[in-house]
């Protein structure tokens, strides 16, 4: 097969690669039964979905296993802790009852913190009527997140993903809402919203006619407070043929056209791990497409160990981006769930990448903000180190807040090089951090639904 020659203009369709059938590669078949077994013990339990663009052209497989696109893709031995590895291992070994298996794969998740920073109770907003709004969030106060219930899946699965819980079946944790109705109702009660952010999974899954009746609804509403959809989406990553060949393509297009045109901005948040990924044709003419609608990209991406924990590729992919009209916008910290120990990048190391390479790219790059904690109380950004009455510190800031007033002022943790999240650091001055008593209990604890309505709901 000659896989890196396949181009755009071929309007491939979708191929799926899953625990079902990722044996079926040739690339995978040249590795040996024992890593083939690994794979799938590991992918039992952590969702694992590849395609046929990744396999063919981003992922170079004569540089297995540590290809980062391969290990963005496909899961790793070393993805699971070890008591959970073994644990699967045996269960395999032992039965194939899918039941059993399944059981066994739910048991290991629910260890893994499935919904960090208390995504589950914590942001569910409410109408006026009452009525819950389970697919969607709003913990800041302009933007709110919307989960059409068609995107709960994405065109292939990221091994470091925190909405697994979402592609794994476990019906109960899915946020997800039946129509678009609910959303205008409650971004009408809400003046104070001026941004929705579709999300999911990758609202890019969606066929255009279903992401227009959404659109259509809030544009109808002629809502005076929305200024800006956002979209966020891997879609340019995984799949560049959404906006170039698939047979809604253009409908999508004239979509996004519609908006900006309705004089809403149309904020792209496209995620981007590598360099590689913008390395295609597909992924460049895709990106072309999506600008010439009006809309606007921005791009994300948590630092990510053996993929991305590397400053030369950071400020490459930056400037990369700036080239082909895009602007680097948050590098996050991967956060506290899935495989964490496996991905993580300790604070310290984290600024330590985003300083060099934003040190090193044109001011035009240097639009990007990080490295940032998407946490319980806010977006937390690491600022850098400093020092105080000779000893060492880190200076943080909010970059939002659950309570907006807390973006107002930075804050001091003792140094600590292994630190990975904020609930590792320790105040510099006193025995809190300045937001802990708002919060009131344990970060992971789900028992402040309260003073969340508080903060939010009531704004
Ligand atoms: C990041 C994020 C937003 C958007 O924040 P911006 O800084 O405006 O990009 C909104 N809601 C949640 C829950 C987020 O994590
Ligand atoms: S594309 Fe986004 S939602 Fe989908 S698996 Fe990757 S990180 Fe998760």
């Amino acid at each position: 097969m000659t896989y890196q020659e396949s181009v755009w203009d071929d309007s491939p369709s979708l191929k799926s690669y899953t625990l079902s059938n990722f044996r079926d590669l040739p690339h995978i078949q040249n590795l040996s039964e024992e890593k083939q077994f690994e794979m799938e013990v590991v992918g039992n339990v952590l969702p694992f979905k590849a395609n046929n663009y990744v396999v063919e052209q981003l992922i170079d497989w004569n540089n297995i296993p540590t290809d980062p696109m391969y290990v963005l893709t496909f899961p790793q031995r070393g993805m699971l802790k070890p008591e959970h590895y073994s644990k699967m291992e045996n269960t395999l070994k032992n039965t194939s009852d899918k039941k059993e298996i399944a059981n066994v794969a739910n048991e290991i998740r629910l260890q893994l913190n499935p919904h960090p920073a208390g995504q589950m109770e914590l942001n569910v907003p409410t109408l006026k009527d009452g009525t819950k709004l389970y697919g969607m969030q709003h913990k800041y106060k302009e933007t709110c997140l919307f989960f059409p219930s068609q995107s709960q899946t994405c065109h292939a699965y990221c091994s470091f993903c925190f909405r697994w819980p979402q592609f794994v079946g476990m019906d109960e944790m899915k946020f997800a809402m039946q129509e678009g109705e609910q959303l205008v109702q409650y971004v009408s009660e809400h003046p104070e919203i001026s941004d929705v952010l579709f999300t999911g999974g990758d609202p890019m899954i969606m066929k255009a006619k279903m992401f227009s009746k959404y659109v259509d609804a809030l544009i109808e509403a002629k809502l005076p407070n929305l200024k800006t959809i956002r979209i966020g989406t891997k879609a340019l990553s995984y799949w560049p043929y959404k906006f170039l060949t698939d047979s809604d393509s253009q409908e999508m297009l004239e979509v996004f056209k519609k908006i900006t045109d309705n004089g809403i901005h149309l904020a792209f948040m496209a995620h981007f791990n590598h360099l590689n990924e913008l390395s295609t044709d597909a992924v460049k003419s895709a990106i072309k497409e999506v600008r010439k609608t009006g809309a606007q990209i921005r791009t994300q991406s948590p630092l990510l160990a053996h993929i991305n924990d590397d400053a030369e590729m950071w400020a490459k992919m930056w400037t990369k981006q700036v080239q082909l009209g895009c602007i680097p916008y948050y590098m996050f910290v991967v956060r506290d769930t899935g495989a964490q120990h496996y991905f993580g990048v300790p604070l310290v190391r984290a600024y330590e990448i985003f300083s060099q390479a934003y040190s090193s790219v044109s001011g035009l790059g240097r639009t990007v903000r990080g490295p940032s904690m998407s946490a319980t109380p806010g977006k937390v950004q690491v600022v850098g180190t400093t020092e105080f009455d000779g000893e060492k510190l880190l200076v943080l800031r909010f970059l939002q807040g659950r309570n907006p007033d807390w973006v107002k002022e930075p804050f001091f943790a003792k140094y600590d090089e292994n630190a990975i999240w904020l609930d590792d650091l320790k105040p510099a001055f006193g025995d809190k951090f300045f937001f802990e008593d708002e919060l009131t209990t344990h970060p992971k604890t789900l028992q402040y639904i309260k003073n969340d309505a508080m903060l939010i709901n009531d704004s």
